[in-house]
């Protein structure tokens, strides 16, 4: 068998391979990022939830601190009350009192929103806290799966690349540009022939150009698709 075609059809089985990883590979890594942007979602969500509720407790010891000091503002300015000697001074308080009371019933209407809302939260927050560790854990099951999968293929894509490499400086450079080209423009540049047809285009061949095919001493390219045509080791048409 010439030497040449027996590189060639190495080559062509090398590259057969790394055409399917590429293909299969494709859309791995988008997968994996979606699935960890999926997560860091989930995360951060909760995140802002824990945040809200931490800004609300914040809040209603600030307005139940406010609300004391209003009752002793109160108490104070009714103790004071007793003490007034003129109608004008009277008036004054009353109207401070008046103020005071009014700015409190805010801060209670603020205290049962708040508590509402704190109710809310802490609900919110231990159900999605439930349900965010098993959807984690789960986003990053499919993740770890995904990058042993990907690890692999990179692993097996960087020996076919390797063994390319000294495959290739077998192959005169006439021919590997050939080889190429077709490669380039067919997906295959080698195959082999079946029932007496190319398998890349299946135009039936002559008995004479058969004949020379199994020889496999000769370059022999379809007429139809040049293709490089060669009976595979172990293959009888
Ligand atoms: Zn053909």
């Amino acid at each position: 068998m010439n030497n040449m075609l027996k590189y060639l059809i190495d080559l062509q089985e090398i590259d057969r391979q790394l055409f399917e990883i590429n293909e299969k590979k494709g859309s791995l890594p988008e997968q994996v990022e979606k699935l960890e942007s999926q997560a860091a979602s989930v995360k951060s969500e909760l995140e802002n939830k824990r945040t809200d509720l931490e800004k609300d407790q914040k809040e209603l010891v600030t307005v139940k601190g406010g609300l004391m000091d209003a009752e002793v503002k109160v108490k104070k300015y009714q103790d004071q009350l007793y003490l007034v000697n003129t109608n004008r001074e009277y008036d004054a308080l009353t109207n401070e009192i008046e103020a005071v009371k009014a700015e409190a019933a805010q801060m209670e209407e603020r205290q049962l929103i708040l508590e509402t809302d704190i109710e809310t939260l802490e609900e919110t927050i231990a159900t999605s806290e439930n349900q965010s560790a098993a959807f984690i854990s789960e986003l990053d099951a499919n993740r770890e799966e995904l990058k042993e999968k990907s690890d692999l293929t990179d692993t097996r894509q960087a020996q076919l690349e390797k063994d390319r490499i000294e495959l290739v400086k077998n192959v005169s450079e006439r021919y590997l540009r050939k080889y190429n080209r077709i490669l380039k423009a067919r997906r295959r540049a080698v195959v082999p022939i079946e029932r007496s047809a190319c398998t890349g285009c299946h135009k039936q061949l002559n008995p004479q150009t058969i004949y020379e095919i199994q020889q496999m001493n000769a370059f022999i390219e379809c007429e139809n698709c040049g293709r490089i045509l060669v009976v595979l080791p172990g293959d009888k048409d």
